[in-house]
C-alpha cells in the first residue's frame, strides 16, 4: 500500500501494524469469531483490554503508586468542565494560564465554577511564546495549564513549582517525552493526537485529592465513580480503548517514552533547521518555546503557496494546512508519523527554493 505522508493535527497517524491489527479485531478478534466491537465490555478477553491499556499507561509513563488511570469519554473538552467540577471548593479560586484556545476553553468552562485567575497569558501575540515567571497565589485550590498548544505550535519545556495542585492537559504530548507524573495532581489527554482514535480521554489522577470540594458532583461527571468502576460505570468506548492499548504496546516495544522523546527531537531537529535555514519560510512560534509535536510556519510570499501546495500534494504530503487561527502551515509531527515523512516535507522545502 502507497500510504502517505500524514501531517495531520488530530484526529492523526498512528502506526501501520496498529491499524491493520486493529482492521483484523473488527472481524475477528482473538480468533474467537467475533469482532471486538460486538462483545460484552464485560467479557473476559475485553476486560483484559482494559486491564492491559491501564498498565502500559502505568508503565509507559511510570505512574507512581496512589494515582488512578481512567478511560473516558467526552474528550478532553469534558475534562475542562470535569476538572473544576472534582477540585473546585464551593466559593473557591483557581489560576489557569491561558496559551491558546484550548487553555481558553478551559477557561471558560471553569467560569462557572468561581474565581479564576489568569496567571500567564500570551494572547497578545497571538499565542506565540509560552509566558513564564508569573506567580501563582498560594490560596487557589488548584493551578491548570497545558503543556503543548496543538494550535499555535508552541511547548512548555518546563512547569512551575507550586504548592497547589497542578493539573495539566497534555492533549497533543502525552507519551511523546518524558513527564515526571509525581510532579501533576491531574492529567488529562483526548487520545487522537498521540495516543489512538478518537473516542476515548486518558485521566490519570492522584486519589487522595478528589471528593474535597463539597459540591454535589452529577454521577457520571465525579471522577470518583469512573475509579470506583475501573472505568466501566458505563459501556466504555471499547474500539478507542482497544487501539490506544495497541498504539501503547507499539511503543513498549519499541522502547518507550525514552526511545520516542529521541525520535521526535531528531523529527523536530530536522523541520526547524530547515525553516531557519530556507530563505523562503519562517516560524510562527518564539524559538526557545517551539513545539516538538506541531511546527507551525509560514511562506514569506504568499504567492508561493500555490505550488508549494502542489508540490506537497504530489509527494503524497497531507494535512499540512495551518489552523485558520494562524494560517500557513502546521506540520503535526505525532508518535507515530515516520522520520522518513519529515525527510520528504524538508526535501520539499528545499526543492521549492531551488524551482
Ligand atoms: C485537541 C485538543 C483538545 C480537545 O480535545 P477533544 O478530545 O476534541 O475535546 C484539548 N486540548 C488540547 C491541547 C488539544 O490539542
Amino acid at each position: 500500500m502507497s500510504k502517505k505522508h500524514n501531517f495531520s493535527a488530530g484526529p492523526c497517524i498512528l502506526p501501520q501494524e496498529v491499524l491493520k491489527k486493529a482492521s483484523e479485531s473488527i472481524l475477528n478478534f482473538n480468533n474467537d469469531n467475533l469482532s471486538l466491537i460486538e462483545i460484552s465490555h464485560r467479557s473476559k478477553p475485553f476486560v483484559d483490554v482494559m486491564d492491559k491499556a491501564i498498565n502500559l499507561v502505568k508503565e509507559l509513563l511510570e505512574v507512581p503508586e496512589g494515582y488512578s488511570v481512567l478511560f473516558l469519554q467526552g474528550g478532553a473538552s469534558l475534562e475542562f468542565l470535569m476538572v473544576p467540577f472534582n477540585l473546585m471548593k464551593e466559593g473557591g479560586k483557581a489560576a489557569y494560564t491561558n496559551t491558546g484556545a484550548w487553555a481558553k476553553k478551559a477557561i471558560t468552562e471553569s467560569k462557572q465554577f468561581g474565581e479564576i485567575i489568569v496567571v500567564g497569558d500570551s494572547s497578545d501575540n497571538n499565542y506565540n511564546y509560552i509566558p513564564k515567571g508569573y506567580e501563582i497565589p498560594a490560596d487557589v485550590d488548584y493551578f491548570h495549564c497545558t503543556s503543548n498548544n496543538t494550535i499555535y505550535g508552541t511547548q512548555m519545556k518546563e512547569f512551575p513549582e507550586v504548592s497547589s495542585l497542578i493539573v495539566c492537559d497534555m492533549s497533543s504530548d502525552i507519551f511523546s517525552r518524558k513527564v515526571d507524573v509525581s510532579k501533576f495532581d491531574l492529567i488529562y489527554a483526548g487520545a487522537q493526537k498521540n495516543m489512538g482514535p478518537a473516542g476515548t480521554t486518558l485521566v490519570i489522577v492522584k486519589d487522595e485529592i478528589l471528593g474535597k470540594t463539597g459540591r454535589t458532583i452529577p454521577t457520571m461527571l465525579d471522577y470518583n465513580t469512573h475509579i470506583s468502576k475501573d472505568s466501566m460505570f458505563n459501556t466504555p468506548p471499547v474500539f478507542a480503548i482497544y487501539v490506544s492499548m495497541l498504539t501503547l504496546e507499539w511503543l513498549k516495544n519499541h522502547g518507550g517514552v525514552e526511545w520516542i522523546e529521541e525520535v521526535n527531537n531528531r523529527k523536530a531537529a530536522m523541520l526547524y533547521s530547515e525553516i531557519d535555514r530556507n530563505p523562503l519560510f519562517e516560524g510562527t512560534a518564539e524559538k526557545e518555546d517551539r513545539s516538538n509535536m506541531n511546527v507551525t510556519f509560514l511562506l514569506k510570499d504568499s504567492e508561493k503557496e500555490e505550488v508549494f501546495n502542489q508540490m506537497c500534494f504530489s509527494t503524497g504530503i497531507n494535512g499540512l494546512k495551518g489552523h485558520r487561527s494562524v494560517g500557513g502551515y502546521r506540520a503535526s509531527m505525532y508518535n507515530a508519523l515516520p522520520l522518513e515523512s519529515v525527510d520528504v516535507l524538508v526535501n520539499v522545502m528545499k526543492n521549492l527554493e531551488n524551482n
